[in-house]
């Protein structure tokens, strides 16, 4: 394990109004080494992401007030923080891709602790910038118009910085770093949240499809990302 700056393992806002749920979360999450602050309601969690910068927000669907959705979207516009979304019932998962709210994992309630601490390592282990580009990877890659810096984490469209969360930039880089290769739901899913990563795999479109809204990337006849009809997904134009 890297990351850690701060002597713990990183700062956790935990959104959430029923507050023994909020909790036994936080009790999980403090043993994991995590600074762990709990708000009850959207405005307070809007204000306290945009003061502490949190390395993770663990955020209830169901708030008074501001529900949510609503934080998720206000956040996403200040932070790239990793956003774990708490929803009461599945079928909400569902609604909630589909509004492509930003967060990057969801858990239905009820979940165990213990799964929502294994998403959180899962989350952290993904790959980072190396300082001095000690990894064996290509450092950039180009593809026409986009060029992508690994370590810089950074893509380029026509020479316009294009603006990915970690999740997207991460989904692209996977993809990106074995051009030829068709990688499956389950192996990008590994590559990108981790191996200990339990839930829908078709959490992967979602953000592909992000991806490819912000690369402007008609999947029809993609330039970029394209799908394997029946494998999942790899890099370079369509036929
Ligand atoms: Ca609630």
């Amino acid at each position: 394990m890297t990351a850690i700056n701060t002597g713990a393992a990183g700062r956790v806002l935990i959104v959430e109004d029923e507050a023994p749920l909020a909790r036994v979360v936080a009790s999980y999450l403090e043993r994991e080494s995590f600074e762990v602050e709990i708000v009850g309601n959207g405005i307070d969690a809007i204000e306290r992401a945009r003061e502490t910068a949190p390395t993770l927000i663990v955020l209830d669907l169901g708030l008074p007030g501001v529900d949510g959705v609503e934080v998720c979207r206000t956040v996403r516009t200040f932070s790239d923080c990793y956003i774990i979304m708490l929803t009461a019932r599945a079928e909400e998962v569902d609604k909630l891709v589909g509004l492509s709210v930003g967060a990057d994992d969801y858990l239905t309630k009820p979940f165990s602790p213990r799964e929502l601490v294994a998403r959180v390592r899962a989350m952290l282990r993904r790959p980072r910038a190396v300082p001095g580009g000690a990894r064996e990877q290509p450092r950039t890659a180009r593809f026409g118009p986009l060029a992508i810096d690994f370590d810089g984490r950074e893509v380029h469209l026509h020479d316009e910085l294009v603006d990915l969360t970690r999740t997207e930039f991460d989904v692209l880089a996977a993809l990106a770093e074995h051009p030829h290769r068709a990688f499956s739901r389950h192996q990008l899913i590994t590559r990108v949240w981790g191996a200990g990563w339990v839930g829908d795999e078709h959490l992967v479109d979602v953000h592909i499809g992000k991806v490819r809204r912000k690369l402007d990337d008609d999947p029809a006849s993609p330039m970029f990302v394209r799908t394997v009809r029946g494998v999942g997904y790899r890099m370079g134009p369509g036929e």
